[in-house]
C-alpha cells in the first residue's frame, strides 16, 4: 500500500495540500520536505500521512526528505492550534517556526591544523606556533595573534606544508548550561517566591503562575532559580525566556550566562540570519537549553519544553499586529498546556486579563512585597498643570525643574519619561493652518530635527522638512506644535547648560548594541538627565537614578482604546519605579491637567489594586475582556466602491449567535494607510461563546474581490 503525505507549506493557503509519498521515503509527521507547487519546489513540512485508498486521482509525489531537524510531534499540534485561534491559514505561523531553517548556514570556519611535516628550521618563535596550533584550532590570523608572532611566521609554515588550512562546518551545539553553580542571594520575600514557584513546578505537567510583584523586587532572580531547578531536575529538559523588548534581551542574556555559566540562545530579529539558523538547528537537536528571546522564539522547534517565563507579561508588545497576528503571552500558556510545562508570568503590574486568572485560581499567584536590597518604593507626587503650568513654548513645570535641579546639584541622576518619538508631533503652517500629513496615510508628520525630517511614524514615510508651505507657499510659516523627547531634550540642556543631557528612543537607538551602550553609560553615571520613551522605561537599574519626572501623564488616556487607562498605569507605574535604588529614596513626579482622574489618583497613592478593582468592575459592566471576548475584523482596499459594497455585504453575512453582537462596519480612526482605505467591525461575545469559530464560519460566508484584503484580529489591542 502506497500513503498520502499531508504537507504544509509556510504560506498562507487554507489548508495542507497531499502529496503521493514515494516508494521506500519512510516518511514521518514533522519532516521537512521539497514539495512542488505549480512549476516550484516548496519546503514544507509533513503534517498527516495516510494510506491511500484506491481510486482517486493520481497525485504528485513528495521530491524528497530535507537533510534537516525534524519539528516535534508538539510543535505542529501548536502551529495548527494557533493558526485555528487567530482565525488564519496554518502556513502562517508554519512560516515564523521555520523561518530559522530558511536561514542560510553560517559559513565554515577556516582553521590551521598540524600536518606531521617536519619544519625544515625551529625557531622559538615557529616552536610558539607549532605548540599553539596543537593546542587549538584558530584561523591563521588568530594563530599568529595567538602565538605572540607575525603573520610572516605562520605564512611561511602554510607554505612548507607543515601547517595546513582546513574549513570546518560550525556546530550547531551550545554549552551545557550548569545549574548547580551558586545562584544569586535572595531576600527572605524572594526566597519564599522562589520555593513556592519550585514546589508549583516540580510537580510536573502544565500548570501557569503568575510572579507578581512591585518593580525592583528582583524577580528575575526568582524566576531563574526556578529554570535552574528544572534544567536540573531533567538533563534534557529546555527552557524559553520571552521578552517583550529587544533592549530587555541583552541584559537578561547578560544574567542567565553568568547565573549557568553558559551562553543562552538569542532570538530575535536583530539576530543575524546565520546565528539565527545556528540557535534554530540547536534547539531542534536539544542542543541548546536556554533561550532568551522576542515574541517569536514561541514557535521554534523545541523537542522537549518544560519552562516558557513570559517577563513583562503585561506588554503590549507581545501582540504581533502585521501579518500572522497573535498575542504571546496568550499562546505561551496554549504551548505550555501542549508541551505539558510550567508557565510562569512575570510583572509588577500583571494584566487584567491575567490578574482575573490569577484570582479566579486557574493560575498560581505568588506575590513579592519588597524591594531588593534596602530600595523603598519612591513618592509620587502629581503637579496639577492647571495651577503651575510650564512657562509659554515650555514643557517642564516649575516644580519639575526644581526638582531637576536639586537631583543635578546633588550629582544625582533624572529620567524625563515622555512617550513620544522626535520632536514634535505635529507642524502646521500658521499662515493658512495647513497640517501637515503623510501624502496616502491619515497620519500627521513628525519632526525629527536630529534628521532634519517629518516622518510618518506608522508607514515611515518620510521627507525633508520643507523651507515654504506646501500648500500656500509661505516661506518660514512652519511651526512645531507639542513636544517629543527631542523637544524635552533640548529644553533640558537649555535649563541646565552643564548637565550631560542624552535621548533614548526607537530613533536615537537603532539595535541591541546601541541600547546596552546606552544603558550602561546611565548606571555609569555618564548622563545626568536621560530624557526616554518606553524604551528605557522598562526593567533596567539605575542606582544613581533618584528622580523621574513624567512630562505628560495624560498621553495614554487620550484615543481612549479599552486599555487606555490599564496601559497608562502600567506604563506610568514602570517609569515612576525606575527612582530610587539601593540606599538612597527616590521621588517621581507626574505632569497632569487631570490630577483626579482615577489612574493618577491610584500612582499617587501606589494602589494597584484599588485601580485594578476599580478597572475590573467597569470591563464586567460591559462585558469587556477579560469578562468577555472582543474580536476585530479590518477591511482594506483601494477601491473605495468596491470596500462598501464588501463591507455591506459582509454586515449581512454575519452569522446570529446568542452571546455575540456585532458592531460595524465603520471608517477605522486611520482610515487610509498607505493608500488603502480601512473599515472595522468589532464584534463581542460572551466568554462561553467560541469567537474563533464564529468568526471562521463568518469568514467562510464572503468572498472578498481581488482589491480587499480583510484581516482578523482576535483580542485585539490597538483599535486604530
Ligand atoms: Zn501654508
Amino acid at each position: 500500500m502506497s500513503r498520502i503525505a499531508s504537507v504544509l507549506l509556510p504560506m498562507p493557503l487554507p489548508e495542507a495540500f497531499d502529496y503521493a509519498e514515494p516508494e521506500g521515503m519512510g516518511l514521518e509527521l514533522g519532516d521537512q520536505v521539497a514539495a512542488p507547487l505549480g512549476p516550484r519546489l516548496l519546503r514544507g513540512v509533513v503534517v498527516g500521512l495516510r494510506e491511500a485508498a484506491g481510486g482517486n486521482r493520481p497525485l504528485k509525489p513528495v521530491e524528497g526528505r530535507l537533510e534537516e531537524p525534524r519539528l516535534p510531534a508538539n510543535t505542529v499540534e501548536f502551529i495548527q492550534w494557533a493558526a485555528r485561534y487567530a482565525v488564519d491559514a496554518p502556513g502562517q505561523p508554519l512560516a515564523i517556526a521555520l523561518r530559522g531553517a530558511r536561514a542560510p548556514k553560517p559559513r565554515p570556519a577556516r582553521v590551521t591544523v598540524l600536518t606531521g611535516v617536519e619544519p625544515a628550521r625551529a625557531t622559538p618563535a615557529r616552536i610558539r606556533v607549532l605548540e599553539t596550533a596543537r593546542a587549538q584550532a584558530l584561523s591563521p590570523p588568530d594563530l599568529a595573534r595567538a602565538s605572540g608572532v607575525s603573520s610572516g611566521v605562520v605564512k611561511a609554515l602554510l607554505d612548507e606544508g607543515v601547517l595546513a588550512v582546513r574549513l570546518v562546518e560550525s556546530e550547531a551545539r551550545f554549552d551545557e548550561p550548569d545549574p548547580a553553580r551558586p545562584g544569586a542571594r535572595l531576600n527572605a520575600s524572594q526566597a519564599a517566591a522562589a520555593e513556592a514557584l519550585k514546589s508549583v513546578l516540580g510537580e510536573g505537567g502544565f500548570n501557569v503562575a503568575l510572579l507578581d510583584g512591585v518593580t525592583g523586587s528582583g524577580k528575575t532572580e526568582v524566576y531563574l532559580e526556578a529554570a535552574a531547578a528544572v534544567l536540573a531536575a531533567d538533563p534534557a529538559a529546555q527552557v524559553l525566556i520571552l521578552l517583550p523588548e529587544i533592549a530587555l534581551t541583552q541584559a537578561v542574556i547578560a544574567r542567565v550566562a553568568s547565573r549557568f555559566g553558559a551562553q543562552p540562545g538569542e532570538w530575535h530579529s536583530d539576530v543575524a540570519p546565520p546565528a539565527r539558523r545556528r540557535v534554530w538547528e540547536a534547539v531542534a537537536r536539544g542542543r541548546c537549553r536556554i533561550v532568551v528571546g522576542a515574541r517569536s522564539a514561541l514557535f521554534l522547534p523545541f523537542p522537549y519544553l518544560k519552562l516558557i517565563v513570559v517577563d513583562e507579561e503585561h506588554d503590549a508588545s507581545f501582540k504581533q499586529e502585521e501579518g500572522f497576528i497573535y498575542h504571546a503571552r496568550d499562546l505561551a500558556v496554549v504551548r505550555g498546556r501542549i508541551e505539558g510545562a510550567g508557565v510562569v508570568l512575570a510583572s509588577a503590574t500583571p494584566s487584567l486579563e491575567t490578574l482575573r486568572n490569577a484570582e479566579a485560581g486557574r493560575y498560581r499567584w505568588l506575590r513579592l512585597s519588597t524591594r531588593h536590597g534596602v530600595a523603598q518604593l519612591p513618592d509620587i507626587e502629581l503637579i496639577d498643570l492647571r495651577e503651575t503650568p510650564p512657562e509659554h513654548g515650555r514643557w517642564l513645570s516649575p516644580p519639575l525643574v526644581k526638582a531637576m535641579g536639586e537631583t543635578f546639584a546633588r550629582g544625582e541622576q533624572t529620567l524625563l519619561f515622555l512617550n513620544r518619538r522626535g520632536y514634535a508631533p505635529l507642524v502646521l503652517c500658521k499662515a493658512c493652518g495647513e497640517r501637515m500629513t503623510a501624502p496616502d496615510t491619515d497620519s500627521w508628520l513628525v519632526e525629527h530635527r536630529y534628521s532634519g525630517r517629518l516622518v510618518c511614524h506608522l508607514t515611515g514615510f518620510s521627507m525633508p522638512k520643507p523651507k515654504a508651505c506646501p500648500h500656500c507657499g509661505a516661506h518660514d510659516s512652519l511651526v512645531s506644535i507639542g513636544p517629543g523627547v527631542e523637544r524635552v531634550e533640548e529644553e533640558a540642556r537649555n535649563l541646565f547648560p552643564e548637565a550631560r543631557v542624552a535621548v533614548f528612543s526607537s530613533d536615537t537607538v537603532f539595535d541591541a548594541r546601541e541600547a546596552r551602550r546606552m544603558i550602561e553609560a546611565m548606571a555609569d553615571g555618564q548622563i545626568d538627565i536621560l530624557v526616554a520613551t518606553q524604551a528605557a522605561a522598562k526593567g533596567h537599574n539605575f542606582p544613581n537614578l533618584t528622580l523621574v519626572g513624567v512630562v505628560d501623564a495624560d498621553l495614554g488616556l487620550r484615543g481612549g482604546d479599552l486599555r487606555a487607562a490599564e496601559r497608562t498605569y502600567q506604563l506610568l507605574a514602570q517609569a515612576t519605579g525606575r527612582a530610587g535604588r539601593r540606599d538612597r529614596p527616590g521621588k517621581a513626579l507626574l505632569q497632569t491637567w487631570a490630577p483626579e482622574h482615577a489612574v493618577m489618583q491610584a500612582l499617587r497613592a501606589q494602589d494597584r489594586d484599588a485601580f485594578v478593582a476599580a478597572e475590573m468592575g467597569e470591563r464586567e459592566l460591559a462585558g469587556l475582556p477579560p469578562f468577555g471576548r472582543l474580536a476585530a475584523v479590518i477591511a482594506s482596499g483601494t477601491d473605495p466602491v468596491q470596500l462598501d459594497a464588501f463591507v455591506r455585504a459582509m454586515a449581512q453575512a454575519a452569522p446570529n449567535s446568542e452571546g455575540v453582537e456585532v458592531y460595524g462596519p465603520a471608517d477605522a480612526p486611520l482610515g487610509l494607510i498607505r493608500g488603502r482605505r480601512r473599515k472595522r467591525f468589532l464584534v463581542r461575545a460572551d466568554r462561553s461563546v467560541d469567537l474563533s469559530a464564529y468568526m471562521a464560519t463568518w469568514r467562510a460566508r464572503v468572498r472578498p474581490p481581488a482589491s480587499v484584503r480583510v484581516a482578523i484580529d482576535i483580542d485585539p489591542y490597538s483599535f486604530l
